[in-house]
């Protein structure tokens, strides 16, 4: 219950009113649960009184919070802008000045004989303390510098400790930690702590709504740090108890299929003898891998991961026709219908000759030819299903699921890929990623995966030759570009825009698209390719891609993944600057794929930042996917890798993989004991477990998928 009243718009908090409310919701401030998670970026502590001996101690300017009495005026400068100048002393006779530049009219609230509050930063100057950047409140006329820290926590910004807010254009602290201390007091008390009790009082941690009132207006600073702690450990525990959860499920089930035993395996053998090439030692060691998993009786999780052009898809198409030949069926999720295409494209021309079907779905797929495939599926006509999370829609089914291939698996969300074993939670699971994942996130998230890697090329395939080159240059690459496509060569030209934009001077992939064929490549066929055009116009240009027809491609990063064209030799990337490390590298994987040496062009604007240049460096530097991911996390820094794009559903608020590894491990030793130790809770009418379901979204539908 209290969950639909916490989305209630920040409006029905007392005293915020329609200005303020329009400027919290820009800020992304939307509800009352927004507000209650805004949480401070740092405190004013201005409940311990410091007195000004501290800055007269250093050099350097000093924060300083006490009571003082005001002395004096004084005004500097030539009239009219004369500038005022408040004598102050300390409760230990300390003298030092506020000097009030352009707040002449503080001369009327600083009067002589008052006793202030003050917190500002103070330096020695001029052979007097000073401060300019101070802030005070006026003590009741019958205060005594005696008594000032006692009363002081009488006032709204003194005697305690301050929560200093993330702000954005047109949000100020006050009216922002007035609106958090409303929605404290009016509902943080209905709040349900959301960790079981038997949890919180072993890892002596607050409430919910304790937690959340010492967070923003802490009592001490140990107060502070048990609230963070606190707020941490609930979200990593859910996190943790799913994970758990879905351990154990899978655990507890059995197969219904297995894969053929090495005696049998025709299909594989046929594939093999058919190929024209063989296996490479990372690729035949891998599969050993899968098979033990898929032959033992509990469900496969795992995860295949390889830098790009490594074979992962040959090596699940391999596990499918295992599971076909023994009369289960393989479904493969790719994220974009682009790469969902050229599987399929690929399964075709491989597996239809061994008397596999297979079948297309993805968003574009229309109505009645989706109802005869969706028949056809659910009556086990098709063998191998290939799609986007097109597949995992409620109406598909299947007859007889037995293997789940997830490519590119981080551009899923964990939702996705649960909808999708949902349909057959006996059936096995093989996760792909050309993009290794960092130690904290494969020891959590990941927990209850197995991982094989490929850590080999194919052979004869030489590294692509990096160059980068300042804008201005571009003519020369160009001159490049038209030998390669002389010698029959392809070529993909990316940029940061699909189109013209006035407010940046950006180049863009559609009037690129114009120059590239009219003025620099006339006489080639050239190609646009970007996220806006229908699946059908995209599937058109990519076949005459790969069909050697269209010569070149002006793109955006939709031919990021996945994409396999081995005759295309050249990537451009204008305004190389625009895009990240993994981007880059994705993109770079687009060539080398074939016998042919291959070259990237990364061209740069000279306005480059300290960051920008370490990542055209690094791309020069290396082709190595995994070092250049390990890179990318330490240009990124800690604080930015919460992982939350490695998996692109990580949404927590506050925790932070990176520095909370600790507590990650703690909560996930304490679900794990909840789990194991009550396998009731994962019956759906324990209320406990469902108050876990009904809490803190988004683990909540984590949960309910799993
Ligand atoms: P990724 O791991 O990036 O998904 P792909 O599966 O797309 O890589 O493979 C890249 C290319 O290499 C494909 O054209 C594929 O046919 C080819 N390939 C895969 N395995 C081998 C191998 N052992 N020898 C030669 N080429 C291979
Ligand atoms: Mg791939």
């Amino acid at each position: 219950m209290f969950q639909g009243e916490l989305k209630q718009p920040v409006s029905r908090l007392q005293g915020i009113g329609p200005k303020t409310s329009a400027v919290l919701s820009a800020a992304g401030i939307v509800t009352i649960s927004n507000i209650l998670k805004h949480y401070p970026r740092g405190y004013e502590d201005r409940m311990k009184i410091t007195g000004l001996a501290p800055a007269l101690k250093s050099n350097d300017a000093v924060i300083i919070n006490t009571p003082a009495l005001i002395t004096s005026h004084e005004f500097f400068g030539r009239p009219p802008r004369q500038t005022l100048k408040v004598m102050i002393e300390d409760e230990a006779g300390i003298p030092a000045s506020l000097v009030c530049f352009g707040r002449g009219f503080l001369a009327d609230k600083l009067q002589p004989g008052r006793l202030i509050m003050l917190y500002g930063s103070f330096q020695n100057r001029y052979n007097e303390l000073q401060s300019s950047a101070f802030e005070f409140e006026v003590l009741p006329p019958e205060a005594t510098i005696e008594t000032a820290a006692d009363e002081a926590s009488a006032l709204s910004d003194f005697g305690r400790i301050l929560p200093i807010y993330p702000l954005t254009a047109g949000l100020n602290q006050k009216p922002l930690r007035k609106a958090v201390s409303h929605a404290l007091s009016e509902w943080a008390g209905n709040i349900e702590t959301e960790l079981p009790e038997k949890i919180r009082l072993e890892y002596k941690l607050l409430t919910k709504p304790e937690a959340l009132r010492q967070i923003h207006f802490p009592d001490s600073e140990e107060s502070c740090t048990k609230a963070v702690t606190s707020l941490k450990f609930e979200e990593l525990f859910h996190f943790q108890f799913a994970a758990a959860r879905r351990a154990f499920k899978r655990k507890s089930v059995h197969k219904s299929v297995r894969p053929v035993s090495a005696s049998e395996r025709k299909l594989e053998n046929r594939l093999l003898g058919s190929l024209g090439f063989k296996l490479t030692a990372a690729q035949d060691r891998v599969l050993a891998e899968i098979r033990t998993d898929m032959s033992s009786e509990k469900p496969m999780s795992r995860m295949l991961q390889g830098d790009v052009g490594c074979g992962k898809t040959l090596v699940a198409f391999i596990a499918a026709l295992n599971v076909i030949e023994s009369g289960g069926q393989a479904a493969f999720m790719a994220p974009t219908g682009l790469l969902a295409r050229q599987h399929a494209d690929n399964a075709y021309k491989l597996l239809t000759p061994l008397g596999i079907n297979i079948a297309l779905l993805t968003g574009s797929v229309k109505s009645e030819q989706r109802r005869h495939l969706l028949q056809a599926l659910t009556a086990g006509e098709i063998d191998l299903v290939i799609g986007t999370h097109a597949l995992f829609s409620e109406n598909v089914a299947f007859k007889q699921l037995s293997l789940i291939i997830i490519d590119e698996q981080h551009r899923f969300g964990v939702m996705q890929r649960l909808a999708l074993s949902g349909k057959n939670s006996t059936a096995d699971l093989l996760l792909m990623t050309a993009t290794p994942i960092p130690r904290t996130l494969a020891m959590t998230v990941f927990g209850d995966l197995d991982v094989s890697t490929i850590n080999e090329l194919p052979p004869g395939r030489g590294p692509v030759e990096t160059h980068l080159a300042a804008i201005g240059n571009e003519q020369k690459v160009y001159d490049f570009v038209k030998k390669q496509l002389n010698m029959g060569r392809q070529a993909y030209f990316v940029y940061p825009l699909i189109s013209k934009s006035d407010k940046t001077s950006l180049k863009d992939a559609e009037s690129m698209f114009e120059s590239l064929e009219k003025q620099y490549f006339s006489g080639y066929k050239v190609g646009l390719i970007h996220s806006r055009l229908d699946e059908k116009k995209k599937k058109e240009i990519m076949d005459g891609f790969r069909e050697g027809e269209i010569r070149i491609i002006a793109a955006t990063t939709v031919v990021e993944v996945g994409v396999d064209v081995p005759n295309a030799t050249c990537m451009i990337i204008e305004h190389a600057e625009r895009f990240g490390l993994s981007a880059l590298h994705q993109l770079r994987g687009r060539v080398g794929r074939g016998e042919h040496s291959s070259y990237a062009f990364l061209i740069y604007s000279p306005e480059l930042t300290e960051t920008g240049t370490a990542r055209l460096k690094i791309m020069k530097q290396s082709t190595d996917g995994f070092y250049i991911a390990e890179e990318d996390l330490k240009i990124r820094g800690p604080g930015n890798l919460s992982g939350s794009e490695q998996s692109g559903f990580l949404p927590f608020t506050i925790a932070d993989l990176n520095t909370d590894f600790e507590l990650l491990k703690e909560a996930r030793i304490a679900a794990a004991a909840l789990v194991n130790d009550d396998p009731g809770m994962l019956q759906p009418e324990n209320n406990a477990l469902r108050r876990l379901f009904e809490i803190c979204p988004p683990f909540s539908d984590d949960l309910i998928g799993g």
